[in-house]
């Protein structure tokens, strides 16, 4: 009994380690990762996509406008925040959390997001991209709904994992094209609530082509929702 005393103790006095390089690091500063981890992780530019937060990384530009695929056919959300690129140990923590069995990886990856949120939100439902069951069975968890689950308790908003529901398998979106992603993922999602009037942030881990998210707008629009953001951790260069 005492020497548990004594741990529990010690564990208090200690540095927490840094979730991700496993360092032990002094609490100075809100940061959820030591600072060696956080100096590699890159904030967006602040040019980028004014809907989908497309970072122009490698262009000339200074300030946000629409990019060119948000001109040409607008997606279903409003608008999308994104905590950093991903590239480097950011886009190592969030493979961590998505396929190697590391959900404790969810509370300073919504850390991290939350840091990147408007103080104020007007939103009233947090909703997770989610998982085809089977996928969820075998992972045993869904990611997003971990980071909306706990991005809902640091900022008292209500979230639902069972808002949305993935109905068929669909192939990796990694390995094909744009325009065959969306031929994937067409009719995949579903409603399976009431979402009427509704102001949703969509969440997900991290956004590439976004036709997974805008997808999912669609659905929550088409069910009456009244604005639909999207909210991920990471935000991919266009590939
Ligand atoms: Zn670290
Ligand atoms: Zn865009």
């Amino acid at each position: 009994m005492k020497t548990a005393v004594v741990v529990s103790w010690l564990g208090r006095m200690l540095p927490p380690a840094c979730p991700l390089c496993g360092g032990t690091f002094f609490v100075l500063a809100a940061d959820p990762f030591c600072p060696r981890c956080m100096a590699t992780m890159t904030p967006l530019p602040a040019a980028q996509c004014s809907r989908c937060a497309l970072p122009f990384v490698a262009s000339s530009a200074h300030t946000s406008h629409l990019c060119g695929r948000c001109i040409q056919a607008p997606p279903a959300y409003a608008m999308a925040y994104a905590a950093a690129l991903y590239e480097g140990p950011l886009r190592t923590a969030i493979r961590c959390l998505k396929f190697h069995q590391r959900p404790n990886l969810d509370r300073p990856l919504a850390r991290l997001l939350e840091a990147r949120l408007p103080a104020f939100l007007e939103v009233d439902l947090l909703v997770p991209v989610p998982l085809y069951p089977p996928r969820l069975r075998e992972r045993t968890y869904n990611q997003a709904w971990l980071l909306a689950r706990e991005l809902g308790h640091r900022r008292r908003l209500p979230a639902a994992h069972d808002v949305l529901v993935k109905c068929r398998a669909t192939e990796p979106q990694q390995t094909l094209s744009a325009r065959r992603r969306r031929e994937n993922l067409q009719g995949a999602f579903a409603l399976n609530r009431d979402v009427e009037g509704k102001k949703i942030l969509l969440i997900d881990d991290v956004m590439t082509t976004g036709v997974t998210l805008d997808l999912c707008s669609q659905v929550l629009l088409a069910a009456g929702a009244e604005r639909v953001e999207v909210a991920v951790v990471a935000r991919a260069p266009l590939s």
